[in-house]
C-alpha cells in the first residue's frame, strides 16, 4: 500500500474509533461484576470484528485479513491514540489461537474453529505449571493416546482469563523418556468437557485475571492435535511468537497517549510547582518516547525481514521497567489520596489512571511472556553471543 493510501486508512480508522470508542469504559469497567466485564468486552471485540479492525494480522480470505505490517500498524496505533479498551477476554483467541491454526493447523482445525472466534469464543493458554513456567519444557501434565482420543491428567496455573474461556491451547507430556522437548504435544482442549475444573487466582488488585486449571481424566478427540504427536515444543514456539512486535507498538503507544494523565493528576494535586515531580515527568516522557521508538525500530525490523533473535525481548524489557517508572510517578502524582483505591478494575491491563492498580499491574510484564531475567539471558546468549552459565541453582524442591 502507497503512503497516500496509508494515510487514507489512518483517517478512516480515525474516524471510526472517534464514532464508535465508548467515553465511559473505564467507570463501567471499574467493580464490574464478571458478567458485565464479559459483556463489555463481548460487545467491542464484536464492533472490532465487524468494522475489520480485530484481525488485520490474519491472512488474506478471512474476515479483516490480509494487511501488511506497515498497515497492521497503523491500527494499533490508532487504537492506543483513541484509548480503547483492550480486548484482554480475546487477547489469546485472536493472536496465539488463531495464528497458532494458520500457522501450524490443518484446514479442518481452521474451520472447525476460527468462525466460532471471530463470534466471541473465549480461549485461554495453558502451559505453565507449578513447577514449569520459565523452565516450560520440564511441565508433566500428562496426554495419554486411548485410540481415538488423548487423556489428560495434570495441572496448570497463571491461564489468562481461563475462567471464561471456551477452550484451551494444551502443552501436555506424551513422552517421558528422551530430552523434555521431544516428549511434548499440543492439544485444543474444551473447557466444558467433563473433568476440567478452574480456579480463579486472587490478585493484590482485587481481580482474578487468571486461575489454575486441572484436569481429570479429560478426553481430547485425535483430531484437535496440533503437528505431531511429540512435536509440541515447535508449535508452543509458534504460539508465543505469535504476539511479538504489534502488542508491543500498541503498548508503547498506549502509554505515550496516557502520558496527559499523568500530567493531569500532578495538576490534580496542586503539585505543578514540585521540581522533583517536573523533572521526573520529564524523565518519563523521554523514557516513553525511547520505548516508542525501540518498538518502532523492532517493527521496522520485521516488514524489512532483518529481525534477529533478541531484538523483541529488547523491547519487552525497556517497556516492562518504563511502565513500572510510569505508573509509580502516577501512584506518587497522586499522593495519599491515590492509594486509597476505590474498587478494582477487572481486567486492567493498561492505564487506566487508577494509579494503585496500575502501579501493582506494571509488574505483570516482567513476568508474563518470559520474565525480564529470561529476556535477559536470551539477550545476552542469542543476540549478544555471551557464553551460557550453568545451571548451579534450584528454585523449587520438585517432589512430583
Ligand atoms: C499476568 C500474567 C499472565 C500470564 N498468563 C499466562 C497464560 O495465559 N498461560 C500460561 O501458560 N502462563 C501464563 N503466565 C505465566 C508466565 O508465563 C510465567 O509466570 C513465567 O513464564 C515465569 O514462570 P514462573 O512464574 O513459574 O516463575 P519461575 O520460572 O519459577 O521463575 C522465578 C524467578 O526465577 C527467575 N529465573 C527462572 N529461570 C531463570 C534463569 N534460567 N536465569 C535467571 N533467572 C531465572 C525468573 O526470572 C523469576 O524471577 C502468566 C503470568 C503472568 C504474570
Amino acid at each position: 500500500m502507497s503512503t497516500t493510501n496509508l494515510e487514507v486508512l489512518r483517517a478512516e480508522v480515525r474516524a471510526w474509533l472517534a464514532a464508535n470508542v465508548s467515553k465511559d469504559w473505564r467507570t463501567a469497567m471499574t467493580g464490574s461484576s464478571q458478567e458485565s466485564f464479559v459483556a463489555l468486552q463481548r460487545d467491542w471485540f464484536a464492533k472490532m470484528v465487524a468494522a475489520g479492525y480485530a484481525t488485520p494480522h490474519w491472512p488474506e480470505g478471512w474476515p479483516g485479513g490480509g494487511r501488511s505490517l506497515a498497515e497492521q500498524k497503523i491500527i494499533f496505533e490508532e487504537v492506543a491514540r483513541a484509548d480503547a479498551p483492550r480486548l484482554i477476554l480475546y487477547f489469546v483467541a485472536l493472536y496465539h489461537a488463531a495464528c497458532t491454526l494458520f500457522e501450524c493447523g490443518t484446514d479442518a482445525q481452521r474451520e472447525k474453529y476460527l468462525p466460532g472466534l471471530l463470534k466471541g469464543e473465549i480461549w485461554c493458554q495453558g502451559f505453565s505449571e507449578p513447577n514449569a513456567g520459565s523452565d516450560l519444557a520440564s511441565l508433566k501434565t500428562r496426554a495419554e493416546r486411548k485410540g481415538d482420543h488423548y487423556v489428560i491428567n495434570g495441572q496448570k496455573t497463571w491461564s489468562t482469563m481461563a475462567q471464561y474461556a471456551d477452550r484451551c491451547l494444551l502443552l501436555a507430556r506424551t513422552d517421558k523418556s528422551g530430552p523434555p522437548q521431544a516428549g511434548l504435544t499440543y492439544l485444543l482442549l474444551d473447557m466444558k468437557a467433563e473433568g476440567v475444573s478452574v480456579r480463579p487466582i486472587s490478585q493484590i488488585t482485587g481481580d482474578d485475571e487468571f486461575a489454575e486449571i486441572f484436569f481429570d481424566d479429560v478426553k481430547v478427540p485425535v483430531e484437535d492435535l496440533v503437528g505431531e504427536e511429540g512435536g509440541g515444543w515447535a508449535v508452543a514456539q509458534a504460539t508465543l511468537a505469535s504476539e511479538r512486535g504489534l502488542t508491543l507498538v500498541e503498548l508503547t503507544q498506549r502509554m505515550r497517549y496516557s502520558l496527559p494523565m499523568i500530567a493531569q493528576t500532578i495538576k490534580d494535586s496542586g503539585r505543578s510547582g514540585d521540581a522533583a515531580l517536573r523533572r521526573d515527568l520529564g524523565q518519563v516522557v523521554a523514557k516513553v518516547d525511547a520505548a516508542c521508538a525501540l518498538a518502532d525500530q523492532y517493527l521496522e525490523k520485521r516488514i524489512s525481514g532483518t529481525e534477529q533473535v533478541g531484538d523483541a525481548s529488547i523491547v519487552k524489557l525497556y517497556f516492562a521497567r518504563t511502565l513500572r517508572e510510569f505508573t509509580s510517578l502516577g501512584l506518587r502524582a497522586s499522593g495519599l489520596q491515590g492509594q486509597y483505591h476505590a474498587g478494582f478494575m477487572r481486567g486492567a491491563t493498561q492505564e487506566t489512571g487508577n494509579w494503585t492498580v496500575d502501579f501493582m499491574n506494571s509488574y505483570n510484564w516482567s513476568i508474563a511472556g518470559g520474565s525480564d531475567e529470561i529476556q535477559r539471558n536470551i539477550i545476552s546468549e542469542r543476540l549478544l553471543g555471551m557464553p551460557r552459565e550453568p545451571k548451579t541453582w534450584k528454585l523449587a524442591e520438585d517432589k512430583s
